[in-house]
């Protein structure tokens, strides 16, 4: 169906879940070129981010280890902004070589806020894999080393993404009408 209606919203189908998979491939294939040799720790961040990090993961053929972790953002002591904690995140990260796996930069703020904090673990290199990129929507500064597409800021959902719960169980990726 090229057309759903999630709660109010009408979506559209924007990548097929064919593509999806080619590109995960891709990356995963650049993944496993750029870390021959190593050894990285993948950190994917849930929820939305569940599918794309097993089909990444799927595709590597490097010796590799991944965890999963919550974020939450609350406001700090200070009135100036958000603090974003990670819930899960209990595995040795000094000296590693980390690969975030995120669902989707929009603003960039939950991963601007949340890099210092993995910093402080003196990892040996950090990289960012995002499976959807919103450019015309990103306002903090962030290196995404790999993208696996640049989209319109626009809502979309599935493969992961929900609105309001729904819609992750979608094998392809919908934007909203
Ligand atoms: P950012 O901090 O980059 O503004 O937002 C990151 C988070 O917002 C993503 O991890 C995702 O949970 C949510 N988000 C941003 N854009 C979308 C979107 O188009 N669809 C869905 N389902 N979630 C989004």
């Amino acid at each position: 169906m090229s057309t759903i209606k999630v709660h109010d919203k009408v979506f559209t189908i924007y990548l097929s879940n064919a593509d999806i998979q080619e590109r995960v491939r891709t990356i995963a294939e650049t993944i496993n070129k750029d870390y021959q040799g190593k050894k990285p720790l993948f950190i994917a961040i849930l929820n939305g981010s569940f599918m794309f990090a097993a089909d990444l993961f799927k595709h590597l053929t490097i010796a590799t280890e991944i965890t999963f972790i919550k974020l939450a953002s609350y406001k700090g002591m200070k009135s100036t902004g958000n603090v974003i904690t990670s819930i899960g995140l209990d595995a040795e990260l000094y000296g590693k070589d980390l690969i975030i796996i995120e669902d989707i930069v929009d603003t960039g703020k939950t991963l601007y806020n949340f890099l210092p904090k993995l910093k402080d673990h003196q990892p040996a290199s950090l990289k960012i894999a995002a499976l959807l990129h919103k450019p015309d929507a990103t306002k903090f500064p962030l290196t995404l080393d790999y993208v696996g597409f640049s989209i319109p800021d626009k809502f979309v959902i599935g493969y992961g993404l929900d609105y309001d719960g729904m819609g992750r169980n979608l094998k392809e990726i919908y934007q909203v009408v």
